[in-house]
């Protein structure tokens, strides 16, 4: 068994090591202004507004929340931040972040810009994965009829067609340049058609690696058997199994869609069971995963800002035998959030990566819109967020005294 280490996610010099001090100021006043609801109510307001009159703000907005969350605006953006934060061990995950498209033309284009990432990763070693988002390459709505079961009329049943040959070139080229992909999980009434769409792409590209993962959301009920039924249904298969544990995003989206309906909730009923249901999930995974000597194709990624749930998988690994950097497990944190973690567990040795969103700024600005919506709490995120790098700038400041 290897050596437990406490992670130390205080050690701020560690954890801000890819901040000149600049760019830790600039984060500080970014985080300090996010923390007012007020002013995020506002400033998104404005911004919206601004952008519609198409008045001069792309400067400002570049300059504040894009530079904090987004890595460019096209690939090749990407690259020098990619390489920066490889020096210090992290790696990046390029997502293509435009949401909300609506034809043929920009779904295309969001197949066309995951390709370019993937070939990217193939020549890079500093952005080892790839993602997308079924909803950048297809309708919802006839998602949503999919996962229903509801017959599809002949155009939708066209645009069926065309989102599984979409899928399934993004992971037959990932597989032939032997880079592994992961699906992001969206809202419950669309998951049923992405997760057929994921397993289906699993059976033919993870045969002898784990190539294509799945997300599960464990803010959802029941994933602890979602994820039994998915590992019954890989071992019988003959196929790896790749999975992607996060608790979810779209959590009030869920409950008032449910009430509004008149269906029960899809969602955990408090925030403890969702973390009892995540920590389950992890731990049954890793379990599954075995011991270095089992050979299992099996990997998982943990998609997650939680310090706790990254302390238990990386000392559950150290149980069952694995080294820290040779685990095939990747903890995964957003750019622009919680360096404490990625930072401090690349420093121990784990596989660390981070999303690095990209994409025209006035496209990926729901993207921002949510970053800064869940960074509005003091109490939360945020909060600690803001404590970190105050700690570090007074640091800072004592070294130079
Ligand atoms: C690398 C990465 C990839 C991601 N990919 C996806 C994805 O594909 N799909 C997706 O949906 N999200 C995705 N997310 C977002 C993720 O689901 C969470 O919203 C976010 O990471 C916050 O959860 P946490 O584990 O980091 O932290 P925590 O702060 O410990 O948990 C916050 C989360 O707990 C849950 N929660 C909060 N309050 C309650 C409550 N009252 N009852 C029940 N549950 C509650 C919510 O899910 C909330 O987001 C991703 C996040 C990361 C870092």
């Amino acid at each position: 068994m290897h050596l437990l280490m406490p992670l130390n996610f205080r050690d701020t010099a560690i954890a801000f090591q890819s901040h000149s001090d600049a760019s830790l100021n600039r984060s500080y006043l970014l985080f300090r202004t996010l923390a007012s609801p007020f002013l995020v109510k506002v400033g998104t307001f404005l911004t919206l507004w601004a952008l519609a009159w198409k008045l001069p703000i792309k400067g400002l907005i570049r300059a504040t929340v894009f530079r904090q969350f987004c890595g460019g605006e096209t690939v090749a953006d990407c690259k020098p931040v990619a390489q920066h934060h490889w020096k210090l061990g992290v790696a990046s995950i390029l997502d293509y972040s435009v949401e909300g498209q609506t034809d043929q033309a920009a779904y295309e284009h969001s197949v066309e810009m995951t390709l370019e990432t993937l070939a990217l990763a193939a020549k890079e070693d500093s952005v080892p994965l790839g993602v997308f988002k079924v909803t950048g390459i297809a309708d919802t709505d006839m998602l949503e009829k999919v996962s229903q079961g509801i017959e599809l009329n002949s155009s939708e049943a066209i645009a069926w067609e065309r989102t599984q040959a979409r899928v399934d070139r993004i992971c037959h080229y990932a597989h032939s340049v032997g880079v592994p992909v992961m699906i992001d999980a969206e809202e419950t009434w669309i998951q049923e058609a992405i997760d057929r769409l994921a397993y289906q792409a699993m059976q033919r590209y993870n045969r002898e690696d784990v190539i294509v993962f799945n997300t599960i959301q464990c803010y959802r009920t029941e994933r602890l058997a979602a994820l039994h039924a998915a590992m019954l249904a890989a071992e019988q298969g003959g196929y790896g199994l790749g999975i992607k544990f996060v608790r979810g995003a779209y959590m009030e989206k869920e409950r008032s869609r449910a009430q509004s309906k008149g269906y029960p909730s899809p969602i955990q009923p408090s925030k403890a069971a969702t973390d009892v249901e995540f920590n389950a999930c992890v731990k049954a995974m890793i379990l599954a995963l075995g011991r270095p000597e089992d050979s299992k194709t099996l990997a998982l990624i943990i998609g997650s800002h939680n310090e706790d749930s990254a302390e238990l998988a990386a000392n559950l690994l150290l149980e069952q035998g694995w080294s820290a950097s040779e685990a095939p497990i990747w903890f995964a944190q957003l750019f622009g959030m919680s360096d404490h973690i990625s930072f401090v567990m690349a420093h121990h040795g784990y596989r660390v990566a981070k999303y690095l969103p990209f994409g025209p700024i006035e496209k990926v600005m729901p993207y921002l819109f949510r970053r800064a919506e869940e960074n509005t709490s003091v109490k939360g995120q945020t909060g600690r967020e803001l404590a970190l790098i105050l700690e570090e700038r007074q640091r800072r400041k004592r070294l130079n005294n």
